[in-house]
């Protein structure tokens, strides 16, 4: 316990705000550099009251200015910026999904520093549609009649259905009813829109008789939703869409399915199991299929609904959709991905999504032996490098089931545990550093699954990791 008069004499030892900012570089923010020192000085303040101050050099000057000087240098930089991924989780969610290939971000570039023909017919002079410049070529992509992009997936369900069902009712297999994540849930959705579920079958057995039974006047649509990020194994049994087509044409009601990721590209040659690509869905003969530009498809954040015309004007039409409009930058970015598809062996090689998908488990052992080699010359005695084989994932809610099969580079720290240095506290200055790196940890080991890793990023990952083996063994290892 201290008493309060050597509290206050502590109190009187903090350092004034005056002498820290004529410390600090005058180009800052002057607003800023306060904001940041009040905050620091009051920390320290809570320290004295609580009790926590370890020592009293602690409330020096020379203590507390890298202290701002670091917050500083954190308030500074973007708070939304490149980090590496080395968790071989290809379509990541929380770590941004998919990268553009960087000849799709140039087109974005030229649209995002110049005027645009974003809604401006050129050839008749007049105002045009901004759908205009990717309907074309998804329906040349697809097979479908007619197509229109939104903000995202969920946004082209909410919209599909609000347009075509509201105040009636959808019949969806209780096998369907997904929860993709982020409250993103079927059953809300369709609620939201105003459409009414009707929920038919068993979790893992619907039939082509449940839907059958279940239509009735109020029907609107019958709706058919990609699992995404579960799987129904042993005994199951669901309705292609051709047998449901047929079904909905026999009663006159239109079928839509929402593909979740959508793949252009059937990727079984690549050892993957088999989806159904959009064109396959359209083609056994949904009315409309919806599905996200940033999944698979490995393009900008986008939903994109593709199908027959009557349907897609109603949904255009639509008041709803000015609010989920899609914004220009994403509009180039989506077109230039789309075009890369018109050669689909092209997309395979430049669209990064799909290029680590393909990637065989040779080549992640190539890179893996690369990646070592480089990183042996770097760490200090110790450090044992090596491989490891290990399964990257698809992510993003899509294929869950689908193993893909990769050689990683692990780092052993048991030569250098002594000094308190292990895993979990490697894992964590990587993540702490700059660029941030986020690994895995896999039997105690630290694992880099280089899938998700390109080559061009091997050196600056190399600097990463010696600089936090550097920083948690204080450079003594
Ligand atoms: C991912 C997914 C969505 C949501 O798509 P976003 O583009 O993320 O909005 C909707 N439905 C299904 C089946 C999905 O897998």
């Amino acid at each position: 316990m201290i008493k309060p008069q050597e509290k206050s004499s502590l109190f009187r030892k903090i350092p004034k705000t005056d002498r820290i900012l004529e410390k600090l570089p005058g180009d800052i923010p002057h607003g800023l550099k306060i904001n940041i020192i009040r905050r620091v000085l009051d920390d320290l303040r809570q320290a004295i009251v609580t009790e926590n101050l370890k020592s009293i050099e602690e409330l020096d000057l020379k203590h507390v200015l890298p202290l701002v000087k670091r917050e500083l240098d954190k308030s500074l930089r973007p708070s939304l910026r490149p980090l590496i991924n080395a968790t071989g989780v290809v379509v990541h969610t929380n770590l941004g999904r998919s990268l553009l290939p960087e000849e799709v971000f140039r087109q974005i570039f030229e649209v995002a520093v110049n005027y645009s023909n974003l809604e401006y017919d050129l050839e008749a002079g007049k105002r045009g549609s901004r759908y205009s410049h990717v309907e074309g070529i998804l329906c040349e992509l697809t097979g479908a009649e007619s197509a229109l992009v939104v903000n995202n997936n969920a946004a082209a369900v909410l919209l599909t259905l609000e347009t075509l069902a509201k105040g009636k009712e959808v019949i969806v297999s209780r096998g369907e009813l997904v929860e993709i994540g982020g409250s993103f849930r079927i059953p809300d959705v369709m609620a939201r829109s105003g459409a009414i579920l009707r929920e038919v079958g068993a979790t893992n057995r619907t039939h082509l008789r449940d839907y059958e039974n279940a239509i009735n006047d109020d029907t609107a649509l019958l709706m058919k939703v990609h699992q995404s990020n579960f799987a129904v194994v042993g005994f199951t049994a669901k309705v292609p869409m051709r047998e449901l087509k047929e079904l909905g044409d026999r009663y006159g009601i239109p079928v839509i399915e929402d593909l979740g990721s959508g793949n252009l590209v059937d990727l079984t040659p690549y050892g993957f199991m088999h989806e159904p690509t959009v064109q396959e869905s359209l083609k056994a003969g949904a009315d409309l299929v919806s599905f996200s530009g940033d999944k698979m498809l490995g393009g900008p954040q986008a939903g994109i609904i593709v199908g027959k015309a009557e349907l897609v004007d109603r949904i255009k039409k639509n008041p709803m959709n000015r609010a989920v409009r899609i914004d220009k930058l994403t509009l180039a970015g989506l077109e230039a991905i789309l075009a890369i598809y018109r050669n689909p062996e092209d997309a395979l090689k430049r669209i990064p999504t799909l290029r680590m998908l393909s990637m065989s488990y040779e080549e992640t052992r190539r890179r893996a032996r690369k990646f070592a080699r480089r990183l042996r010359q770097l760490v200090p005695d110790g450090v044992k490098i090596g491989y490891m084989d290990t399964v990257s994932r698809v992510g993003g809610g899509a294929m869950p089931l689908q193993e893909l099969k990769s050689c990683g580079v692990v780092l052993d720290l048991s030569g250098i545990s002594g000094k308190g240095v292990d895993a979990a506290l490697l894992e964590r200055t990587l993540r702490a550093g700059d660029p941030p790196v986020i690994a895995r940890i896999e039997e105690e080991k630290l694992l880099f699954d280089l899938r998700t890793v390109r080559e061009k990023e091997f050196p600056v990952l190399a600097d990463a990791i010696t600089k936090a083996l550097e920083s948690v063994t204080g450079g003594k290892a």
